[in-house]
């Protein structure tokens, strides 16, 4: 059982306001915008890993908010408001991230964003084409901008891809440098006076009618006014009624390339895979959908039948003839549910949540943390 000294107990663990469960994107932007509308406020977040252990600092670092071929999916079962609207959240988070740490701390850069079609997409294609202008459309009201989306086919060999048909750009997407970003993230929160502890696995939540309490692994017991689950994919522990279902991602990096031909963020098969360059090397990954079942997990792994499905594609569609080596793979652990959709909610007296970020962590955390601190400050 864990025993608190008094400097400890003064400084940082009585008295606490509000308590963030959760040290990714979410938990932190949460965190900095309770402190930005009241800077009195004790904020604590707290974090079972050394860093964040999720998704936030393991991710692709897509700044992408819409390919042609998901938005139109989407449109086959929701309302063109519906869809325009989730489009909107992400484009409004995607600014507010920027704006928050500036394009520089998070290596953001606008190279566009693409989606690649095969010869066995090319009825998705047919309809991505006739739906081209609906689309720049909706586009056009949400960003300002014109012909986001547009027909690049030329770039097809340019780029140096294989069995690929047609490629789609969206001039509007970017990329930014994901560990760069968490840790101006973690020293913004800092510098706002925000208190971030690692290494606080929190097996269980108490709801009182003045109060919530965390008890963690070490037997440490957290008492404050409220409390915030911003735990993503591992969300269920704490809230079980929570409809939100881990889901494994798989990446893997190249080293250095000595020369790669094109840059930006692509989409593939649907958006079953996605790649990237950072520099000279490829981030790639994707392929969930070869083993839903297997990849419904909080275990983080790696599995062969998805990476060596990640290295055939390499080898035969995106920089095929091109020697290199696979320097790092890795997994992250998402939070996906039946709709797209986050859930930001208050779950007891003193218990709120903001979790399930899908895909989409990097575009819409910013937005959900100012949400989340909005609904804690009523
Ligand atoms: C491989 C991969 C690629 C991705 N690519 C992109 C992309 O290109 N663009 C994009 O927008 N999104 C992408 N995403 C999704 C994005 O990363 C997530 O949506 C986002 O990071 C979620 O942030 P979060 O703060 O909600 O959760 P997380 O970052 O997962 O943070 C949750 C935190 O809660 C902590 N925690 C969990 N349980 C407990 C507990 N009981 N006690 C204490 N702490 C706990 C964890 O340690 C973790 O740090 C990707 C995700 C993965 C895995």
């Amino acid at each position: 059982m864990y025993s608190m000294s008094f400097w400890e107990k003064e400084s940082v663990l009585d008295r606490i306001d509000v308590l963030i469960v959760g040290s990714g994107i979410v938990g932190l932007c949460s965190a900095i915008a309770l402190k930005k509308n009241n800077p009195k406020l004790r904020v604590v977040v707290a974090d079972r890993g050394f860093l964040p252990y999720g998704a936030s600092t393991r991710n692709a670092g897509f700044a992408c908010f819409g390919s042609i071929s998901e938005l139109l999916d989407d449109l086959s079962r929701e309302s063109e408001q519906e869809v325009a609207n989730r489009v909107e959240r992400r484009w409004k988070g995607l600014k507010k991230l920027r704006a928050l740490l500036g394009d520089e701390a998070i290596g953001f850069e606008n190279n566009g964003g693409f989606e690649l079609f095969t010869a066995s997409d090319r009825l998705v294609f047919e309809k991505c084409i006739e739906s081209l202008p609906r689309m720049n459309n909706m586009m056009l009201e949400i960003t300002g901008k014109k012909e986001i989306y547009s027909l690049q086919n030329d770039k097809v060999s340019r780029f140096g891809f294989k069995h690929v048909e047609s490629l789609i750009a969206n001039s509007e997407e970017g990329q930014i440098h994901t560990g760069n970003m968490m840790v101006s993230l973690m020293r913004k929160a800092i510098s706002e006076g925000v208190i971030i502890l690692n290494g606080i696995d929190i097996e269980r939540l108490e709801d009182h009618p003045n109060h919530t309490e965390a008890i963690c692994a070490s037997g440490l017991h957290i008492k404050a006014r409220k409390t915030l689950v911003a735990t993503n994919g591992f969300a269920k522990k704490l809230l079980s009624e929570l409809e939100v279902e881990p889901a494994r991602a798989q990446v893997l990096i190249t080293s250095p390339l000595e020369s790669l031909p094109f840059q930006g963020i692509f989409h593939y098969d649907l958006g079953y895979y996605y790649f990237r360059n950072i520099g000279n090397r490829i981030l790639f990954g994707g392929g969930r959908n070869l083993a839903f079942e297997e990849e419904h997990t909080t275990s983080f792994g790696l599995t062969e039948t998805i990476q060596n499905r990640l290295d055939e594609l390499l080898h035969t569609v995106i920089i095929p003839g091109t020697t290199y080596e696979v320097e790092m793979r890795w997994s992250g652990i998402m939070g996906m549910g039946g709709s797209k959709s986050p859930i930001i909610k208050k779950t007891g007296n003193n218990t709120y949540c903001a979790v399930r970020m899908g895909g989409m962590g990097i575009a819409i955390g910013a937005l959900v943390g100012e949400e989340a601190a909005r609904m804690i400050d009523e």
